[in-house]
């Protein structure tokens, strides 16, 4: 007869695509339970939406159920039910499990387009799902739902009752605001975004997607320091891939330690006819960002204007949207297993070392770091010229401060004055194995 430990070591067999690790070794298995034949087992998985959730169960049962004396197998999944802290007294975000901003550095890139489909294509799939249009300049779930003139209701104690969409709930400045260009500036955005923010009796939910609106200033930081985000998306398009401008997202979104789950390219290419792909603006910019920012392109989406035109069975069933939503609820679950385990830097006259969970220990000199610097003033960011001689670093050269920056690379501060450069983790591993 099977005992615990066969039922878990049966279940080492599951490796989680996404970390690269056994269930077990991740603690991702929580319970096994035997009686007479009858196995239970739950497994803990970081985000509720993991697209591998199904695949784990499936697997799970036959694993088990091969093991000697199992009459039945029962395998739960299930994800975290997180209640956030929050700093106004009463919030409708507390049983919203994870909040997901959308950001683009430019207007006119398609970022609530994309935030709206990705909404709706969770929400089909039967999350919780609700949609916080926070563009208080340029308020879109109105146009892009078709809600014009939406009469609001009260919901729970003080709060607004959100506005169902099909199985999406969503909230949006603009049925506050109608038509009417918010002028307002200061202290005065600053309480309006609390209270907005705030001010929604969402209930519970799997995922928020919270709209921003366009751009990195004071009011994006603003909405990004209010709440407790769990990760971010950036949106652009080929052409406004301008590298330094996404640089300008992750640096406000480090600001605040909230981790760039990566980039959503939108308007890479159009189909014709024949279903061949025209890249319209050009391609290679994902081997860009991961070498600069060590974030991951996580989709291209088509430009397909008019296809997402006005209401919510629109986003039904394209496929686009629903790759690029697999994309980034895995992006979510790596981010969270890997905010668990950050790395261990230490550095010196010498080198700066990087201790990894597993034990490994990646060393860089000082100089082979600084040499590699791939930020806008080092490397030219359209030509890809090396800008920075590297004849100059000085011999002496040493960091004076190293930070973690959400789960993919370094900041440096360097003694010759040098801070704005990012060092990926995957540029540490390889300079580190060229070293060795
Ligand atoms: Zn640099």
């Amino acid at each position: 007869m099977a005992s615990k430990a066969d039922v878990t070591d049966a279940l080492r067999a599951i490796v989680d695509p996404d970390l690269h690790q056994d269930i077990v070794s991740l603690g991702f298995l929580k319970v096994v339970e035997i009686e007479d034949g009858h196995v239970l087992a739950q497994i803990h998985i970081t985000t509720p939406a993991c697209p591998v959730r199904d695949e784990f169960k499936t697997q799970a049962e036959r694993l088990i159920g091969d093991l000697p004396g199992v009459k039945s197998v029962t395998v739960r999944i299930t994800a975290p039910e997180q209640r956030r802290s929050s700093p106004v007294k009463e919030s409708g975000l507390e049983e919203v499990s994870a909040i997901i901003a959308v950001a683009s550095c430019k207007g006119g890139v398609g970022k609530s387009t994309v935030a709206a489909g990705i909404a709706s294509e969770l929400a089909r799939r039967g999350h919780r799902v609700g949609l916080l249009d926070a563009d208080i300049f340029g308020p879109s779930v109105p146009t892009l739902f078709n809600r014009h003139d939406q009469p609001l209701t009260a919901g729970r104690g003080n709060l607004l009752a959100p506005v169902a969409v099909g199985p999406l709930q969503v909230m949006s400045f603009g049925f506050w605001l109608g038509d009417a260009p918010a002028v307002m500036r200061g202290p005065m955005v600053t309480n309006y975004v609390q209270q907005f923010l705030h001010g929604v009796a969402w209930g519970p939910l799997d995922y928020l997607l919270l709209d921003l609106p366009p751009g990195t200033g004071d009011i994006q930081l603003t909405i990004t320091q209010a709440i407790q985000l769990d990760g971010a998306l950036i949106v652009t398009t080929p052409q406004a891939l301008a590298l330094t401008d996404v640089g300008k997202g992750i640096v406000m979104f480090d600001k605040v330690e909230v981790p760039v789950l990566g980039v959503i390219e939108n308007m890479a290419w159009f189909a014709d006819g024949s279903g061949r792909r025209h890249h319209v603006f050009g391609e290679g910019g994902g081997e860009a960002l991961a070498e600069r920012f060590g974030v991951p392109l996580l989709y291209q989406l088509p430009l397909d204007p008019a296809a997402y035109g006005g209401v919510f069975d629109a986003y039904a069933g394209d496929e686009g949207l629903a790759r690029a939503s697999d994309a980034v609820v895995r992006a979510l679950g790596r981010s969270k297993a890997g905010s668990q385990a950050r790395p261990e830097v230490a550095f010196d006259e010498r080198a700066i070392s990087v201790s990894w969970e597993d034990g490994s220990v990646d060393r860089v000199t000082n100089r082979a770091l600084r040499a590699n610097c791939r930020c806008a003033r080092c490397i030219d960011e359209f030509s890809g010229a090396q800008l920075l001689d590297v004849e100059r670093i000085p011999a002496d050269i040493r960091a004076e401060e190293v930070r973690v920056v959400g789960n993919y690379a370094l900041a440096v501060t360097w003694s010759d004055g040098h801070s704005t450069g990012l060092y990926p983790y995957r540029t540490i591993k390889s300079l580190a194995a060229e070293a060795a």
